[in-house]
């Protein structure tokens, strides 16, 4: 059976993510960025948070850890490459390894760029994937630690994962990266429609997350760059637009 994912906005712009396993009882938040409101939509949705997973350190996924761990005594489970800034870290994880949640299996993938120890979750019991800040909805996170060669390859792994994988992105960056995208490959029809939908629904308040592996290889520059040099001159190109 799929878990259930509750999507929580946060603070300005961020979506938090619980996982409920129905069977098992198990919930998990997907980072942290505000623990106030997590825990608050974990009680009404009487899910007894257990575990979170971190995607990376920064300030606004990792930020409501300490709080939640005291209020449920969750397990905390994190990129290994960064267990140093992961805040209460109980069980730190690597590149190609599998743990299991209830009755589901999650896999890990290290996807450096964004950071050092950046990673992310896949189901695929559940048909999806968290990615953090490694990928959004036509763009991907700014390369803050790593290199453009990193990012490359981060990204060629969420490629390689099957197209109707559900993303689950840490941030609405949508009509923003979009109206980027659009500068990069302005007769790509995909990402016309893609962002024509999206418009609507930013303009009745919706969210354009979850989008799908398929979504994003049709239209997402920073996916479709044919190797590390290209995709380095869009994210440059990003960076100052
Ligand atoms: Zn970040
Ligand atoms: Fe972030």
């Amino acid at each position: 059976m799929k878990m259930k994912i509750e999507q929580i906005p946060c603070l300005s712009d961020n979506y938090g993510y619980l996982l409920h396993d129905e069977e098992s009882g198990l919930t998990a938040s997907i980072d942290t960025p505000d623990g106030k409101v997590i825990a608050a939509r974990a009680d009404e949705l009487g899910w007894t948070l257990t575990h979170i997973f971190n995607t990376h350190h920064h300030f606004d996924h990792v930020g409501g850890n300490a709080y939640l761990k005291d209020k449920y005594g969750v397990t905390i489970i994190g990129p290994k490459a960064d267990a140093k800034r992961i805040p209460g870290i109980d069980q730190a994880v690597s590149d190609g390894e599998t743990f299991t949640f209830g009755n589901h299996q999650v896999h890990v993938f290290h996807t450096p760029g964004h950071t050092k120890g950046h990673c992310v979750y896949y189901i695929p019991g559940s048909n999806c994937v968290f990615v953090g800040d490694t990928l959004f909805a036509l763009g991907c996170g700014r390369l803050f630690e790593g290199t453009p060669a990193q990012m490359f390859e981060s990204l060629a792994k969420l490629a390689a994962l099957p197209d109707t994988t559900d993303v689950y992105c840490a941030h609405e960056y949508t009509l923003s990266n979009g109206a980027f995208a659009l500068t990069v490959d302005p007769d790509n029809v995909d990402l016309q429609s893609y962002m024509s939908e999206a418009r609507t629904l930013r303009n009745q308040g919706l969210p354009t997350v979850p989008t799908t592996i398929e979504r994003e290889k049709r239209a997402n520059p920073f996916i479709r760059a044919a190797n590390a040099k290209e995709l380095g001159e869009i994210r440059a190109a990003k960076d100052n637009f």
